[in-house]
């Protein structure tokens, strides 16, 4: 490992254990009225020397090194809290969590993420477990029980970045999964015809095997309306807003309840 490598994971396992690490929770919104359904938790790290170190530089480093596990709790802790605090403000919204590959093979995966969902008083199935197509493990052995014994103490699954990764028709089938995100950058091709026509063939594939859509990536008016307009079930991106800490949640539950975001306002 380089010297700037490791140095990064001494201040990572420091942030870690003195659990600086947090979450910034993005906006998911239905396609058909734009209302929010619910956030997805992003894992964000302000190191005081380094500033934000971006997810895809430490979250590959912790999966490496032992400490995904932690940091997976920890999140799944704040997440579910954050669950909890909107639902008690009477919101009827989910959360989506990131779930790594070293995450689902700890043989304690289920039994700790249901502990903590009761220990926030929040159900699983307002709880959805994104897994990554980028990574080639979704058939290795073990994978596909792990996922059906979340899906029978009540969580969703989605499999995220679709269209850009590994997953084979073996998988859509065999896997329990309540929800298909397409990949951002094949989303932001939607202007052109051929690709547009591609995301409605997609969501027909999704639709026979009774599987939600989320479009990811949406940067602009023409992007959301474009998407609506494909038939996405659920959007996701800048132009609905831009992840934000727990705090600015709620004022934007508010907000956006009173608000065209079709129209940017
Ligand atoms: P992802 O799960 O695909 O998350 C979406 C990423 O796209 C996020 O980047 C989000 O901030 C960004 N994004 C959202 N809307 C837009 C948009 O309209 N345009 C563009 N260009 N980007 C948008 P972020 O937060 O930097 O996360 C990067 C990746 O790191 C995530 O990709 C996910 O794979 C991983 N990650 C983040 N948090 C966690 C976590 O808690 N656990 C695990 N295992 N992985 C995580
Ligand atoms: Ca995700
Ligand atoms: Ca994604």
């Amino acid at each position: 490992m380089s010297l700037q490598g490791s140095q990064l994971l001494e201040r990572l396992t420091r942030a870690v254990r003195d659990r600086r690490l947090t979450a910034f929770y993005q906006p998911i919104v239905s396609g058909r009225d734009l209302g929010v359904t619910g956030f997805e938790s992003l894992a964000r790290w302000n190191d005081p020397d380094l500033g934000w170190v971006p997810p895809h530089d430490f979250i590959p480093l912790a999966e490496q090194n032992g400490l995904i596990g932690a940091i997976a709790r920890h999140l799944a802790d704040l997440a579910l809290g954050a669950l909890s605090r909107w639902r008690a403000a009477g919101w009827d919204v989910g959360v989506s969590l990131n779930v790594s590959r070293g995450q689902v093979l700890e043989k304690d995966f289920c039994s700790t993420l249901t502990e903590i969902a009761a220990e926030h008083g929040v159900a699983p199935g307002w709880i959805t477990l994104e897994v990554t197509e980028r990574e080639a493990f979704l058939e290795s052995p073990g994978v596909c029980e792990v996922m059906r014994e979340a899906v029978s103490r009540g969580f969703r699954w989605s499999l995220d970045d679709f269209g850009a990764g590994y997953a084979s028709y073996h998988c859509l089938v065999d896997l329990p999964l309540s929800e298909l995100k397409v990949d951002m950058r094949l989303c932001q091709r939607v202007r052109d015809s051929r690709v547009k026509r591609m995301l409605q063939s997609i969501l027909e594939l999704a639709e026979a095997l009774e599987i939600e859509s989320v479009a990811e990536g949406v940067e602009d008016v023409e992007l959301t309306a474009l998407l609506r307009e494909v038939g996405f079930l659920r959007l996701q991106g800048y132009q609905i807003a831009r992840p934000m800490p727990i705090e600015a949640t709620l004022g934007f539950l508010e907000q956006a309840s009173g608000v065209d975001l079709a129209r940017g306002a």
